[in-house]
């Protein structure tokens, strides 16, 4: 426990250095604590040390735990690949904001559930901003008529873009990712779409959180570097077969 207050902390550290490196203020870059596989007496620690916003990939972790987080003022955010067999669960469960969603038969499912359950729903569009087959997201280009197409559906409400870097060491391609990302943000601010809000740029994770920043994150989403390494690997979480929905 102890260890995860003073890794937030080491967090904030790095978020403030990185601003201070790129000339911005500290408080427009939130902190998204990515807790899968985390359990929810540590996320509790991490809570109470004063993040407030957790983000899970999978329904069934969310469900579990459910009942432990609800004494801890939160919001949560779903990062993951979302089914759209899922989408009651999402709703059920008080996900506040869907960080990932990337097609639009998705997003219609989504429409007419909210609608039934008289909800609305924050998204972010997922821009699969590096190229790999393995990665969910909107290709870049397919991104803007995605973004208008969704904003014409009246319960849903976008908040801006989210993207997962390229994991490389090459520390280049990996800022291209981002500032890919925010030249799509600011390609979809001139079209002046209405009801689009593009201000959120979810960016950034343990190992590449700076870059990001660098390149205009508004949210950098982490979790190794708090909670420690987990038990599988991340394509458990990332390479799903897309077939499966
Ligand atoms: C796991 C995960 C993160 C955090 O990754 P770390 O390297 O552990 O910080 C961020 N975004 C998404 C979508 C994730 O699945």
């Amino acid at each position: 426990m102890n260890n995860i207050v003073s890794n937030i902390q080491a967090i904030q550290n790095r978020i403030n250095e990185a601003c201070e490196k790129a000339n911005r203020n500290p408080n427009e870059v939130k902190l998204l604590l990515a807790t899968k596989t985390v359990s929810a007496e540590n996320i509790k620690h991490a809570i109470e040390a004063g993040a407030c916003i957790i983000g899970e990939n999978k329904i069934q972790e969310i469900k579990e735990k459910y009942e432990s987080l609800k004494s801890v003022v939160h919001e949560k955010h779903f990062i993951g690949h979302l089914q759209s067999n899922k989408i009651k669960e999402i709703l059920r469960y008080e996900v506040s904001c869907l960080q990932s969603l990337d097609r639009l038969d998705l997003a219609e499912k989504l429409q007419q559930r909210l609608a039934t359950e008289n909800k609305e729903l924050d998204v972010y569009i997922q821009v699969n901003t590096s190229g790999e087959e393995s990665k969910f997201g909107v290709a870049p280009n397919d991104a803007t008529t995605l973004v208008k197409s969704v904003a014409t559906l009246k319960n849903i409400n976008i908040k801006g873009l989210m993207t997962i870097g390229l994991f490389s060491a090459e520390h280049n391609k990996v800022r291209q990712c981002f500032a890919l990302l925010k030249s799509i943000q600011q390609s979809i601010i001139r079209e002046n779409i209405e009801g689009v809000d593009m201000k959120e740029l979810s960016m950034g994770m343990s190992g590449d959180m700076e870059i990001a920043i660098e390149e205009g994150a508004t949210m950098i989403r982490v979790g190794t570097a708090i909670f420690g390494n987990r038990i599988y690997p991340d394509s458990y979480y990332w390479n799903e077969s897309k077939a499966v929905n």
